[in-house]
């Protein structure tokens, strides 16, 4: 199976720019020769997430930016793991770079997301990724590695089919700068390892190996196939729809 997460982050914030987002989406949807083997992804505010609910037309998976780990109680402004559940949600990201980066989000805490979305049926997105600095001291791989270790903690052999890693190198997010497919293959070799190591092949196998930062459709030959990746994770394209299905056609194409 192979992915497009599209992730629109704190955009599309009021209800008109939803439905023209979603009306555009549902055009370009109908001409698009749909794939079994392709799963799309849209990753509304959670604000309007009933509003994508109704409105994402039939074969669109619904997915959260985030979310608490924790089910109720005091815990000002956050999101309950059980009301995407609710509300139709199929996947959620854990561990955005912006999450990471602004808001000082820790690796022991995207691990709890990482539980908190598996024990209420939802797949785990799990981003990781370095950073500009830590890329030039050729920190890549170590940095990777202590990240997927730390997300994946509390995620059982029979649990990794509910997680979704996706490959974003921090200094490639909403920059147009994008990694060669050489180096891309590297850090999945570097997980495919580590996830091989604790879970065994077979599991290991199974689990999907996005990448994500500065993605579009001319550069899915480069980002995604040739680098044997399982799909991507899209932001700023994503809010154009009819970008998006161009990305996912790429996909399409290369026989996924
Ligand atoms: C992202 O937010 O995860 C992302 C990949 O953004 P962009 O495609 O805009 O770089």
């Amino acid at each position: 199976m192979k992915y497009v997460i599209a992730n629109l982050k704190m955009n599309l914030v009021t209800a008109k720019e939803c439905d023209r987002y979603l009306d555009a989406l549902t055009q370009a949807w109908k001409v698009y020769v749909q794939s079994d083997a392709v799963k799309l992804i849209v990753c509304p505010s959670p604000f309007f997430m009933e509003r994508f609910a109704q409105k994402l037309p039939a074969g669109i998976l619904l997915g959260g930016q985030n979310m608490f780990w924790e089910e109720k109680g005091s815990f000002t402004g956050e999101v309950s793991p059980q009301s995407l559940q609710d509300s139709g949600v199929k996947a959620v990201i854990c561990g955005h770079s912006e999450r990471r980066g602004f808001l000082g989000e820790t690796d022991e805490q995207v691990a709890l997301k990482v539980k908190a979305a598996i024990d209420h049926a939802m797949t785990a997105i799990v981003c990781v990724g370095e950073t500009a600095e830590e890329k030039e001291h050729d920190e890549t791989a170590t940095v990777i590695a202590e990240q997927i270790a730390a997300a994946l903690d509390f995620v059982s052999e029979e649990q990794l089919e509910r997680v979704i890693i996706a490959y974003e190198p921090r200094w490639a997010i909403g920059t147009g700068m994008t990694p060669s497919s050489e180096d891309i293959m590297q850090t999945r070799i570097v997980i495919q390892k580590m996830l091989i190591k604790k879970y065994g092949t077979e599991a290991a196998s199974q689990a999907a190996i996005l990448y994500g930062g500065s993605v579009n459709a001319s550069l899915m030959d480069e980002v995604c196939i040739k680098a044997d990746m399982s799909g991507v994770l899209v932001g700023k394209e994503s809010l154009d729809p009819a970008e998006l299905l161009k990305i996912i056609g790429a996909l399409t194409a290369s026989g996924a």
